[in-house]
């Protein structure tokens, strides 16, 4: 049984290369909601959006976000109403905000909404939000505190961040079934994401942390930092303002108190080295998926690599 922890782009990708390696019924995926908001009345989850879309195949390989070939009309006449148009939500992908704000308005949870959803899509792995609750992603920065669609999409994260907090989740549960899954795993991925505001939101909802330290499952994390620098977006900017190094050693320190591996870039083996001295386990592969294989072969990696007894695990790679 695998459990993934997971935000929205680099997690979808890694994802896509597991769910062809992985039997379905084996794999639950544990998803940041950190990201959600109401737009346009409706509620939209982001990060649940992207995993749903990428295992039912409908995924934007060009946007990595929102349905593939869809189109935008609704938005253009949101516009010509007077609306905000800065969050593209695609026609084919409102059907889905319009089902998921109708389910919870008829008094569903996120949870269920989600199960719903997935079933409608043919997906057959476990789909989960981290809570029932909602947890938000906010981003303090001089222009003031934003939500992270705001940062992130409107403002396209050009503003100078001084913290990240997450409202709400100390109130917050993690949705059923979250926590039996974290126990449960064999293995427990932390999928490429942004530490501060993909993960970091998941942990923050309590128990979960706490889960990972004492699962007995194995704890592998892929690192979303190759030499030295987010590989898309804002990681490396928060991570630093977060009191982190931006490095491999940043990631694993993030991670420190439940990870039993970290999963580094061939490019950073030198910082692996390093970083094997303070006792971390660390395997170097290839980990930058430009190409579909490129998913498929880091699932394998980092699988293989999390299941071999820990001392085959210090072994480096070589491309
Ligand atoms: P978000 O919710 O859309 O921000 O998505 P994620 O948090 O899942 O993904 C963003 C993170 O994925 C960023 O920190 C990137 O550095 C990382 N990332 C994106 N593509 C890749 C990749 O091909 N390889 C690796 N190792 N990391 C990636």
């Amino acid at each position: 049984m695998i459990t993934v922890l997971t935000g929205g782009t680099g997690g979808a990708k890694f994802v896509d290369g597991l769910r062809q390696i992985v039997r379905p019924e084996d794999l639950t995926i544990i998803v940041n909601t950190g990201d959600d908001l109401l737009w346009w009345g409706l509620y939209v989850s982001p990060d649940l959006d992207s995993i749903a879309y990428m295992l039912a195949g409908k995924l934007s390989q060009e946007r990595g976000w929102g349905v593939k070939s869809d189109t935008f009309f609704c938005l253009h006449a949101m516009g010509q109403l007077g609306q905000p148009t800065w969050f593209h939500a695609g026609d084919r992908d409102l059907a889905t905000h319009v089902f998921r704000s109708k389910l919870l308005a008829d008094g569903k949870t996120l949870s269920e909404a989600t199960a719903e959803i997935a079933s409608r899509l043919g997906i057959k792995a476990r789909v989960l939000p981290m809570s029932d609750s909602r947890v938000e992603t906010r981003v303090l920065t001089p222009a003031g505190d934003l939500s992270f669609e705001e940062y992130f999409v409107q403002r396209w994260y050009q503003d100078p961040v001084e913290s990240v907090r997450f409202a709400g989740a100390s109130d917050a549960e993690p949705a059923p079934g979250v926590i039996e899954a974290i126990r449960s795993a064999d293995l427990v991925l932390l999928a490429p994401s942004n530490p501060v505001t993909s993960i970091a939101p998941i942990l923050a909802v309590p128990g979960i942390r706490e889960a990972l330290r004492e699962s007995r499952a194995r704890i592998a994390a892929v690192s979303p930092i190759v030499g030295g620098a987010a590989v898309t977006g804002p990681a490396g900017t928060l991570m630093a303002a977060q009191g982190f190094a931006v490095s491999i050693a940043g990631v694993a320190d993030f991670y420190q108190d439940f990870l039993d591996l970290l999963v580094v870039d061939s490019e950073d083996a030198p910082a692996a080295e390093e970083l094997r001295k303070t006792g971390m386990r660390v395997h170097c592969t290839p980990t930058i998926m430009r190409k579909y294989e490129d998913r498929i072969a880091l699932a394998k990696s980092a699988l293989d690599a999390a299941m071999q007894p820990p001392s085959a695990q210090d072994a480096v790679e070589r491309p």
